[in-house]
């Protein structure tokens, strides 16, 4: 039962758009857990290994398969009340990540009050772009934030993600104040986001913040490559390899440097 029937009204939403619920994940946060993907996200990210992910509509590739469909608040509950003795056992819960969940906030919403309202923990995967009003408006449904961190330079930003960093910084400045529970996540991105200057503007970004001190960090993988010729996307990562171990290890000495608490992967 929802205690705020209001926030259904932020986008009318009883139903929304996914394009898959993954049961028993693990790499999702804590314990065994149930990933819900929301279609649609702001940014257009190079890197992304999820293109199929950015379309805010349903998809539909001609002799090969449709992507997202419209699903009700109920159903997208029914899947995840079939997991609820794993969640219970491992200390897992509910990862709703996408594409971008806070693209379809009013069915995001209602879908955390309903866990809330089973006691069942939540995680928002998000990249922070979102109008603070929305932002605000889920802050204090959610029990952990992952928060995506790329790129600090704005024009930069803007050229590999489509979008400025301002409202990505803003809300993460939010989140601190409110000390809310937060997990950066940190693509390393050969070429892109693992020069010197982000490393350490990042750093210098996230230590005055409060109660934001995890960070992973989420190596560059090519296994994405054959989604982008599956769905005829431009992969404009060709020739890009994954950085290497010694790499990861130089990243992660400059995080825990700043007092970062570093793991490597999701
Ligand atoms: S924010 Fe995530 S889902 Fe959106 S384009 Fe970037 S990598 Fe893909």
């Amino acid at each position: 039962m929802l205690d705020t029937l209001k926030d259904y009204k932020i986008a009318g939403a009883k139903t929304g758009i996914i394009f898959d619920i993954k049961h028993f994940a693990i790499h999702d946060g804590g314990g065994i857990r149930s990933t819900v993907f929301l279609k649609g996200c702001p940014m257009k990210c190079r890197w992304c290994h999820n293109p199929e992910s950015q379309a805010k509509e349903p998809e539909n590739f001609p002799g090969k398969v449709s992507i997202g469909e419209r699903v009700s608040v109920e159903h997208v509950l029914a899947e995840i009340e079939k997991d609820t003795v794993f969640y219970d056992e491992s200390g897992g819960g509910v990862t709703f990540s996408g594409g971008e969940p806070l693209l379809q906030p009013g069915f995001l919403s209602a879908l955390l009050l309903e866990c809330r309202e089973r006691e069942i923990h939540t995680i928002v995967d998000t990249c922070g772009y979102a109008v603070p009003q929305i932002f605000n408006s889920i802050i204090d449904k959610v029990d952990l934030f992952f928060y995506d961190m790329k790129l600090m330079d704005k024009e930069k930003h803007i050229e590999y993600t489509g979008v400025s960093n301002d409202r990505v910084n803003e809300n993460l400045k939010t989140l601190s104040e409110k000390e809310k529970a937060v997990v950066i996540r940190f693509p390393v991105i050969p070429g892109i986001t693992d020069s010197e200057k982000n490393l350490n503007d990042i750093a210098d970004f996230l230590s005055p913040l409060k109660g934001i001190d995890e960070i992973h960090l989420l190596p560059y993988h090519d296994t994405a490559a054959a989604k982008y010729k599956k769905f005829k996307k431009e992969n404009l990562m060709v020739g890009v390899k994954p950085p290497p171990a010694e790499r990861i290890e130089e990243i992660e000495k400059r995080f825990t440097g700043s007092g970062l608490k570093v793991k490597i992967g999701g």
